[in-house]
Parts: structure tokens; sequence; C-alpha cells
């Protein structure tokens, strides 16, 4: 695996696996940034409250999507899948 992308894997497996406690917008006063999870690995995303857009992927899985990390890929070589615990909840 090249080194790059085994970093990148180890790193996304360790945030997956300390994933943060989850906070509940609604509970937030009015004003307040709002919270949201990286869709890989429930990473914290803030946005203001006035967001517009907002990525579904915290910026180190961004990478590791536009890497092609997860995915087949003929120059790296496809990925075992299998070696990343997923949180139950993100299985679909
Ligand atoms: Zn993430």
């Amino acid at each position: 695996m090249h080194p790059i992308k085994e970093r990148a894997l180890r790193e996304l497996q360790e945030r997956i696996d300390n994933s943060p406690e989850k906070i509940d917008n609604w509970k937030l006063y009015a004003g307040s940034p709002m919270y949201f999870y990286c869709k890989l690995c429930e990473g914290t995303i803030v946005v203001p409250e006035n967001w517009i857009t907002k990525n579904d992927y915290c910026e180190p899985c961004t990478m590791i999507k536009e890497f092609g990390f997860l995915n087949d890929d003929e120059e790296i070589g496809p990925i075992d899948i299998g070696v990343i615990n997923k949180p139950k909840e993100l299985e679909k």
C-alpha cells in the first residue's frame, strides 16, 4: 500500500475510534454554530448558523475521497475496506 494512503487510512481509523460525542443542535442557543458530523469518520464539522453549503466530510476525509483512497484505484490499487471498522450506524 502506498505510504500516504496507508497513513491516511490509519488516521481515518483513529478518527472513527475516537469520534466525538454528538451535539444536539436543537438544544443550542439561536445564533450558535451548527454541528454536523463527517459521513466517513463522524468527526465534528462546525458551520455558522446561517450556513449555505457545508461539506459532508471533514477535511482529511475530503482528501481521502479526492485521492480515491476508498475506491478501486488502478494507480494505488484497491483498498481493503475490511480493515476499517466503521461504526455500525454508518453501514447501509
Ligand atoms: Zn471525516
